[in-house]
């Protein structure tokens, strides 16, 4: 077993190093706006530095990409759930005729449904397969089944996707997802992103594609889809890193708002995004891949999401990025019980900030029922 895994390893390593050699050419920001400080002519960076508290230890490229895919492939016992996380069965009764309730169904990891009160059907970093990898053989494995498969979800109006990570953009998903009876959604997408989809999912087709900066927004059915700036970075080759852009989104209607951080380390762009916005009804943020330490230049805390959840004046924020895809160094489960450690330290009340099962939908029209402190 170990034997197959070294061999994996190194003919990825191989794969990527002779594909690093070929591309030799430097990038061209094709958006680069010389006014905008977070463009730059290759790509994008950062609003604010990274936190010298979570400093990543130096290492060799060769080191670092070899931990990182001995970190994929190790299914080490510490990183196994105390608690058994299997999915719930969905409403699909309620979720497939659902035209008038806002409501947030946990399909798993970063990927929602999202049902707004005047009917829409919005999906989050739509990802179905088996593996969150460029790899077919290695890389991280889902735990379980999503909550709920392609086929049982309701015509989708829009897909929103906050950056080119493989465990938020999923080639297959979103080929299925366009190719969906009743015409393909509309995708809303970081800059640069828009030229990913037209040459991979949508055949050359602009015509479903929004591409958005940072601030920017557009309009579907009366609903505004803002992008947001966060604090981490997007590559999905080794020669990539950084060239289109990363963000969360707010979704805004009359009467209700969500918010969706994507993947994002702790930053001032929080502050940013709280003084252009007069709080959230409803968020998604991620709680999880949290350790080691270095970690969280990129993925906040359970306790940093906390202060999100409470510096984004949000009235009920559901956990995300855990209990799916091994990410992190944490186990599977660890970000419900430091959550609920970080609500009592910020005194936030169970049922404001809590996780759902998968599968399991969220409705605002009935209180939220459980939260998990002490289990699922
Ligand atoms: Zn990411
Ligand atoms: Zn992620």
């Amino acid at each position: 077993m170990r034997t197959t895994s070294s061999f994996h390893i190194a003919m990825a390593l191989a794969m990527v190093c002779l594909a690093s050699a070929l591309a030799g050419c430097s990038h061209v920001n094709p958006h680069y706006d010389p006014a905008k400080p977070h463009h730059t002519p290759q790509g994008f960076q950062n609003n604010y530095p990274p936190n010298p508290a979570y400093q990543r230890p130096q290492e060799s490229f060769v080191q670092s990409w070899m931990n990182r895919l001995r970190n994929w492939t190790s299914d080490k016992p510490e990183r196994k759930p105390t608690r058994p996380l299997l999915p719930v069965k969905p409403d699909l009764a309620f979720i497939q005729n659902n035209k008038n309730t806002a409501a947030l169904t946990w399909i798993g990891h970063a990927t929602f449904l999202l049902q707004t009160a005047n009917g829409l059907n919005i999906l989050t970093d739509p990802i179905f397969e088996e593996r969150a990898s460029p790899l077919p053989f290695t890389g991280p494995k889902r735990h379980q089944p999503p909550g709920l498969s392609i086929a049982e979800l309701p015509r989708i109006d829009a897909i929103l996707i906050s950056h080119s990570h493989y465990d938020h953009l999923s080639l297959s998903s979103l080929r299925a997802l366009y190719a969906q009876p009743g015409g393909p959604p509309m995708l809303f997408v970081p800059l640069g992103i828009d030229a990913w989809l037209a040459a991979n999912v949508t055949g050359g087709d602009r015509s479903r594609i929004v591409r958005l900066d940072w601030w920017d927004n557009a309009t579907i059915a009366g609903t505004e889809i803002h992008l947001l700036p966060v604090h981490h970075w997007s590559a999905r080759t080794l020669w990539d890193r950084n060239e289109t852009l990363w963000g969360g989104f707010a979704v805004r209607q009359p009467g209700f708002s969500f918010f969706f951080s994507g993947d994002l380390g702790y930053s001032k762009d929080i502050g940013d995004i709280a003084a252009r916005f007069s709080g959230f009804d409803l968020a998604a943020i991620g709680i999880g891949a949290y350790q080691p330490i270095w970690y969280r230049n990129s993925h906040v805390s359970p306790e940093e999401a906390v202060r999100m959840h409470k510096e984004l004046r949000i009235k009920r924020s559901i956990g995300m990025h855990w209990g799916t895809f091994a990410m992190g160094q944490e186990r599977l489960d660890q970000a419900v019980d430091d959550l609920a450690i970080a609500r009592r330290q910020h005194g936030v009340k169970d049922d404001e900030f809590f996780v759902l099962h998968h599968g399991e939908t969220f409705r605002t029209d009935q209180p939220a029922q459980r939260c998990c402190g002490s289990g699922l």
